[in-house]
């Protein structure tokens, strides 16, 4: 039996018009108005994904009066478009932290590496957000020496205090995912998966439920970054105390020189017809979603209405390839031989943001103009966290929001002309080492 009632199943009118599972699938959310004229408020920030919806809702929590603007619709970017892995940690090893920021960056890093599972969880249960959300998720991998590296990361894990994960190999990891691929994988009770498109929808009702405002379709010119800071957009303008900046991927010019710190880098995600749950138990048989351990995995989950819901691959630069089932499918048969003539109902794209050390990035570019972005595609936990980061800096709580804010920014090596170019050639050498299994 599936395990929910796809309600909103309308793929004659996605939600925004988005080609994906999540748009066809999403909750009823209202339309949003445009915003016209002037408005002000404590606190302006942009972009709806999740970092600027857990910022903006923990600071209406707070008791700020909050402006969202969005230049789309409320999770049009990554946010509403992702693998909904709840994947703990960051896009570096904890070790490499040690190793580039010292003992004290390693601890805080740790101490926090979980907290972003933890609001999806709190938030899911004290706002009733229906979103599909599931315990588990399983890094694996498909060679002893892939397998070793996992088995350290476990103990990095432990060592920060994380006991929960552990590693399993051949028949044991097979209790979780059946895929003659892998010889086994790390494991994270504490990950999970989730609708989520639903998930964001329901931070901005929450949100809207306290007294929030957003405005939709309403697409970020630029900041006056003064004493009061100043929002434009083609037809209105906030002004506020405070602004928060968190475009992402998707920024643009409303802020050249936060979008030239990162590179946007689509991902791509394709989705079979409904399966039935009797096949999708005996592939995941605790209902955990899988990442391989390679540079640039692939990453699949179980969908709640009985559906396998499979991403990988990457572009540089942000741009869709020729053809996302062209690109997706062959992987998923190297996985699951036996969905060779499985439908896909679904194929899309969507940005994430690269930083050069694929560390995020976080900060003030004045006084009283916040951001954060570049979760270099591990950031359904991570934004949590982020977004509570920076509403915490605006409530004067600045040493955790310093941990990040203090990590040197280093620019991509290449500049804006030649940056993608040197990320292709990067990534050819991860690549070589993935087919070498080391
Ligand atoms: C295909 C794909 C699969 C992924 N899978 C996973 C996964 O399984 N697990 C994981 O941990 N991470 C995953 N990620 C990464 C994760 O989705 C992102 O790190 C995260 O969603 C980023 O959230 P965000 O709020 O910072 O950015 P976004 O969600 O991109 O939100 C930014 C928002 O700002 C708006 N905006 C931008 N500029 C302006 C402007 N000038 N004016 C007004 N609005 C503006 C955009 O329209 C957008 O809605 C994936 C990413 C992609 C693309």
């Amino acid at each position: 039996m599936t395990d929910r009632t796809i309600e909103h199943f309308t793929p004659a009118a996605p939600y925004a018009g988005l080609p994906s599972y999540y748009a066809a699938t999403a909750n009823s959310t209202p339309r949003r108005p445009e915003l016209l004229g002037e408005e002000t408020c404590d606190i302006c920030v942009v972009g709806a994904g999740f970092t600027g919806m857990g910022a903006a809702l923990e600071l209406a929590e707070r008791g700020y009066k909050v402006i969202v603007i969005e230049g789309e619709r409320v999770g049009w970017g990554a946010s509403g478009r992702n693998g909904g892995q709840l994947v703990n940690g960051y896009s570096r090893r904890m070790q490499e932290v040690r190793k580039h920021y010292g003992a004290d960056a390693e601890a805080a890093f740790g101490a926090m590496a979980l907290e972003g599972q933890a609001i999806i969880r709190e938030r899911v249960a004290k706002y009733g957000i229906q979103c599909d959300l599931r315990a588990g998720n399983a890094i694996v991998a498909m060679s002893k020496p892939q397998l070793r590296e996992l088995a350290e990361r476990t103990e990095e894990w432990h060592r920060h205090g994380h006991s929960e994960m552990f590693l399993a190999e051949g028949a044991e990891a097979r209790k979780h995912i059946n895929s003659d691929r892998y010889i086994g994988g790390m494991f994270d009770p504490k990950g999970g998966h989730m609708h989520s498109l639903n998930y964001v929808l329901g931070e901005a009702a929450a949100f809207e439920g306290l007294g929030g405002r957003i405005f939709e379709h309403s697409r970020v010119t630029h900041v006056d970054r003064g004493a009061v800071p100043v929002v434009h957009t083609a037809k209105g303008k906030v002004s506020a105390k405070k602004v928060l900046v968190c475009g992402n991927a998707y920024l643009g010019d409303a802020a050249p020189d936060l979008s030239s710190r990162i590179l946007p880098v689509s991902s791509q995600i394709i989705t079979t017809e409904v399966l039935g749950d009797d096949l999708l138990e005996e592939l995941f048989p605790t209902n955990y979603c899988i990442e391989d351990i390679r540079y640039i995995p692939d990453y699949y989950r179980r969908t709640a209405d009985g559906r396998l819901l499979y991403g990988g691959g990457t572009v540089y630069g942000g741009t869709d390839p020729a053809s996302i089932e062209g690109k997706i499918v062959p992987q998923m048969h190297l996985t699951f031989p036996q969905l060779k003539n499985a439908k896909i109902e679904f194929q899309w794209s969507g940005n994430f943001a690269l930083t050069m050390t694929r560390y995020p990035q976080m900060g003030r570019v004045s006084d009283s103009v916040y951001f954060s972005q570049g979760d270099s595609g591990h950031g359904v936990t991570t934004t949590q966290m982020l977004g509570r980061r920076l509403a915490e800096a605006i409530d004067g709580q600045m040493s955790k929001f310093d941990v990040f804010a203090s990590l040197p920014y280093i620019p991509f090596v290449g500049g804006k002309l030649f940056r993608v170019p040197y990320c292709v050639m990067g990534s050819w050498y991860y690549g070589l080492r993935d087919k070498l299994g080391i």
